[in-house]
């Protein structure tokens, strides 16, 4: 396992053109030794280009590779020591599953003993188990992308296994299955892995630590609760979350003080610096509660619909054109007519520019 470092790395498919398009504007980045990382983002932001810049398969038009401060950017894949899980499963089709699961590993002359040792742990961990002796064709799809996945994993001394939406041709009770396996198997061979997803909740219940991509830049980069906290951009409120942020053009009245309408409402950020009054106020659903009487930092609305998600409402409300959500206990009553929202200061994100004060 390494540590793996992405210093001012930017990418271009076309940098000789007179105007290159950057799949990848400059970053830099730490992958921690044996953490769990994940890369999300929508479709076409540049997260296959960056896996791929790790592994060697892309090599990245400016900036440096170093794994465990050795510099690997002119170094081919093979010379790497990178595990890399593709979208759709990659089988040796003529061997068994067990062949399949010790190839990687018979490759680099590991002692017969010591194969069986791993790919019987990797088997059971992935529920291969009784299929080791079939051959590989034989199996379903899930299976194979188990066995690509498990090829991956066998080898202890991979710098780290990169997996590019790997669990797509699988079925949802089984993904879940899945992702927990993959968490079992970092924390018990201490495998670094980097799970590149454009679904929130497979980052969220993966990872410890997730990339937030937007466009090529990396946009933010923290734990699930960082992310659903203190979103860095309106980008990284709007992505992650369901529903999600509510964010509401608003003007600075005060220091600390932004206006919905003609409602004041206090924050917990000190606006005495920003350069343009128009800022935009977010606040999450979750943290928005119906209250009795108005006071302090409510506002008055109408409700619009009341939805039943089974273990809470979502209700959406109208304050003067402002449309409000606030994710409520279920068996907390409301009233058709008119309620009053209570917005937290404290869990109140400005954002200027669209980027967080
Ligand atoms: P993601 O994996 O997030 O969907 P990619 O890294 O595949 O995004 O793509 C990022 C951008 O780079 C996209 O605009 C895509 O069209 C472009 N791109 C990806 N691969 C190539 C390539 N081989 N040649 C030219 N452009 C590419
Ligand atoms: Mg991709």
């Amino acid at each position: 396992m390494s540590k793996i470092d992405l210093s001012n790395i930017s990418h271009s498919y076309n940098p000789n053109e007179t105007n290159p398009v950057y799949a990848l504007n400059p970053f830099s980045m730490t992958w921690q030794d044996g953490a769990r990382y994940a890369i999300l983002g929508p479709s076409g932001c540049g997260k296959t280009t960056m896996l791929n810049i790790v592994s060697g398969l892309v090599r990245p038009s400016a900036g440096k590779i170093l794994f465990d401060d050795k510099d690997v950017t002119d170094l081919k894949t093979e010379d790497r020591n990178i595990a890399q899980v593709f979208q759709f499963p990659v089988i040796y089709s003529t061997m068994t599953v067990y062949e399949n699961l010790a190839f990687p590993l018979k490759c680099r002359d590991f002692p017969q003993n010591k194969i069986d040792e791993r790919v019987n742990s990797v088997s059971e961990t992935l529920n291969l188990k009784a299929f080791l002796n079939q051959p590989a064709r034989k199996l379903t799809a899930d299976q194979k992308q188990l066995i690509s996945l498990g090829r991956g994993l066998v080898r202890e001394d991979v710098a780290a296994v990169l997996m590019d939406e790997p669990l797509t041709v699988i079925d949802p009770d089984l993904k879940f299955r899945l992702r927990r396996n993959l968490k079992e198997i970092n924390e018990k061979y201490k495998t670094t892995l980097v799970y590149v997803t454009h679904d929130q909740n497979e980052a969220m219940t993966f990872a410890d630590n997730i990339i937030v991509m937007s466009e090529g830049e990396v946009v933010q980069t923290g734990t699930p609760k960082d992310l659903f906290e203190r979103p860095n951009t309106t980008f990284v409120g709007y992505f992650i979350g369901s529903p999600a942020m509510n964010l509401f053009e608003t003007e600075a009245v005060s220091q600390s003080e932004v206006k919905i309408g003609s409602v004041k409402i206090k924050t917990s950020t000190d606006l005495s610096k920003i350069k343009n009054k128009k800022i935009k106020l977010g606040i999450r659903s979750e943290f928005i509660d119906v209250i009795e009487k108005e006071g302090e930092n409510t506002v008055k609305a109408k409700v619009k619909k009341i939805e039943d998600f089974g273990n809470f409402k979502l209700l959406t409300a109208v304050a003067e054109n402002f449309i409000i959500k606030s994710k409520i206990d279920r068996e907390k009553p409301i009233s058709d007519g008119e309620i009053n929202l209570h917005i937290p200061a404290e869990k109140c994100c400005v954002y200027e520019n669209e980027k967080l004060i």
